[in-house]
């Protein structure tokens, strides 16, 4: 009997990847590495999906807060991604992973060609146990910068449309907060944990609050429209604290973590 291939896309948003400041929170990254090393130990494969390079950004260049202007949001981008990736290298470097970077827009999904190429190129990474790290290419496109409803609008939905260009088994989101509620947690304090939804609908939309944190862009809305995506093409989504990256070992061994969007 063979072991099953459990194939992974993880997502890890901008509030869990910076702290207050604005600066990388490096604690979360190693321990995020090291889990994420670890589960491909297991026999796991794994693909990352990153934001956070216009916080990051933003922070190495000094600016006194995020921009706002475009052509600056690009260049604190630009400056950003190259941070994330030097510093994803140096912590994966540490656990003797290779790791490599694929920026997208959301054309390379609508054309044809170039997503068959896109796909071959994940297969291939993967087949060399290499780590594929994913995020938009905003310093040409703008769509996570710019948008609510564009293609990917966030990276939630990038991570969605990975997970099915990869055919992935399971897309865990990583959050600021433990999971879907019946509220914004943030603004109600009785708000309740649903920890599994079979079902995505209006309803399930209007229990999610508008953009979410400040350093954060996409909000639950944009969870749940990625959970959407990727349940209907038959992937488990999970979302879960980033904080607490360990939580994956739990999730790849199937336990019942943050909430479950159930594969159709
Ligand atoms: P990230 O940067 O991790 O993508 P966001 O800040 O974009 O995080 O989204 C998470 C935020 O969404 C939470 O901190 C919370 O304030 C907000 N939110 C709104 N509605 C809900 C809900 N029903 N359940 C959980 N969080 C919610």
């Amino acid at each position: 009997m063979g072991i099953k291939r459990n194939r992974i896309v993880v997502k890890v948003g901008t509030s869990t990847l910076t702290n207050e400041l604005g600066n990388t929170n490096l604690r979360t990254m190693e321990k995020l590495a090291m889990t994420l090393a670890d589960i491909q130990n297991m026999g796991n494969e794994v693909i990352l999906v990153s934001s956070g390079a216009i916080a990051v950004g933003a922070s190495k260049m000094h600016l006194p807060e995020r921009p706002r202007e475009m052509r600056m949001k690009q260049a604190a981008a630009a400056v950003g991604q190259c941070e994330n990736m030097f510093l994803y290298d140096k912590f994966f470097g540490y656990f003797h992973k290779t790791v490599a970077q694929i920026l997208l827009n959301a054309e390379d999904i609508t054309q044809e060609v170039k997503k068959e190429n896109l796909a071959n190129t994940f297969e291939a990474l993967l087949e060399q146990k290499i780590i594929p790290i994913v995020n938009e290419n905003d310093s040409v496109s703008y769509t996570e910068i710019e948008s609510e409803d564009k293609l990917f609008g966030d990276n939630d939905m990038l991570s969605a449309v990975v997970a099915v260009l990869c055919a992935a088994d399971k897309l865990v989101i990583l959050s600021d907060i433990d999971g879907f509620y019946d509220k914004d947690p943030r603004l109600y304090k009785d708000a309740q944990l649903i920890s599994r939804i079979e079902q995505i609908d209006d309803a399930t939309y209007a229990l999610a609050g508008g953009a979410g944190s400040r350093r954060g862009t996409g909000g639950m809305r944009t969870k749940l429209q990625a959970a959407e995506l990727a349940t209907s093409q038959g992937i488990d989504t999970i979302v879960t604290n980033g904080q607490n990256p360990e939580a994956l070992y739990d999730i790849v061994k199937g336990k019942k973590v943050g909430t479950l969007f159930v594969a159709k």
